[in-house]
């Protein structure tokens, strides 16, 4: 879904704080957020930028070490996103970078992975995107922040290409403890430790009918998390590490994973009781949040030499 800044403004306000909101304004020869605190001066400024007249206001300020000042000519606003110190809409603003075309042809990755149908909100110049999103459940403040911090999990469309590394020819998907510090080069603005997944995307369009690619993408993924989950921890702690030991590794798991399945490795191996539970759980999760997963899709069944997934339910 995409919309216009005023709906958007709309859409975010009731969960965003009333007390304090920015304005960006000019500061010498570079435009500088002034902040404007208190529900009054706040709700004057937003009823202002909504009637395009934000320019023409002023409001007094304060610094943080107590210098008073005064902010004139404001072209927009950052607002804070919590509310009585929960979380429930937040942003994921990906960097305009210059002369590279512009970022917004990510917009349909992002709805590629589960719990992330966003509301897109695209620069005027048609470059810059972000991708706003809303929890299911409001978070704390503090849990939202460790959640959004130490670690990031991470999906690699082997479409984004990384030469010489594991093209993974043979399977859809697949993850590994330290694959987030195998493919780090890879992995746009790397922010820290986290699950990682490869997806072979040129595989499964090649495989699959256009109608059924996106659910077959998504059926994947949540395959792929349930190992994730299932193992003893969701990353592998290589504190330590000799960086040329994980380049070593990575060239195994780029050899292994670039050649046919081994026949004499039974196909329900990792795949057993523990996992469909894991997947189960997970493919309910996935339906709670709108996604039409089907659990047979995802894990057990005949492929693997199991049951059907029903009747592990
Ligand atoms: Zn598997």
């Amino acid at each position: 879904m995409s919309i216009d800044r005023l709906v958007l403004l709309d859409w975010l306000l009731p969960h965003y704080e009333p007390g304090t909101a920015s304005i960006m304004c000019l500061k010498g020869k570079n435009e500088g957020p002034g902040w404007a605190n208190g529900e009054a001066d706040v709700a004057r400024a937003i009823k202002a930028y909504r009637a395009g007249a934000l320019s023409a206001e002023q409001f007094a300020s304060i610094t943080q070490d107590g210098k008073q000042y005064v902010i004139a000519d404001g072209t927009r606003h950052g607002l804070v996103p919590h509310r009585d110190c929960l979380v429930v809409r937040f942003c994921l603003a990906f960097d305009d970078h210059e002369c590279d075309g512009g970022n917004v042809h990510l917009a349909e990755s992002v709805d590629r992975f589960p719990g992330a149908e966003s509301v897109k909100f695209t620069r005027k110049g048609g470059k810059g995107l972000h991708c706003y999103n809303a929890l299911a459940e409001p978070m704390s403040v503090e849990a939202f922040v460790d959640w959004a911090r130490p670690g990031v999990s991470t999906s690699v469309a082997t479409s984004s290409a990384f030469p010489r590394c594991g093209s993974g020819d043979h399977c859809y998907a697949y993850t590994l403890g330290s694959l987030d510090l195998y493919l780090r080069d890879y992995i746009p603005g790397y922010r820290g430790r986290g699950p990682c997944i490869v997806i072979n995307d040129i595989a499964l369009a090649e495989d699959h009918a256009d109608e059924d690619l996106e659910h077959r993408t998504q059926s994947t993924v949540i395959h792929e998390l349930g190992h994730i989950v299932d193992r003893p921890a969701v990353y592998e702690d290589r504190t330590g590490v000799d960086p040329m030991k994980l380049k070593f590794e990575y060239l195994v798991v780029a050899h292994i994973t670039a050649k046919p399945m081994r026949e004499e490795i039974p196909r329900y191996h990792g795949h057993e009781a523990k996992f469909i539970r894991i997947c189960l759980h997970l493919c309910h999760r996935a339906k709670q949040l709108g996604f039409d997963i089907y659990h047979a899709a995802v894990c057990a069944g005949y492929r693997n030499g199991l049951l059907h997934a029903s009747q592990y339910l």
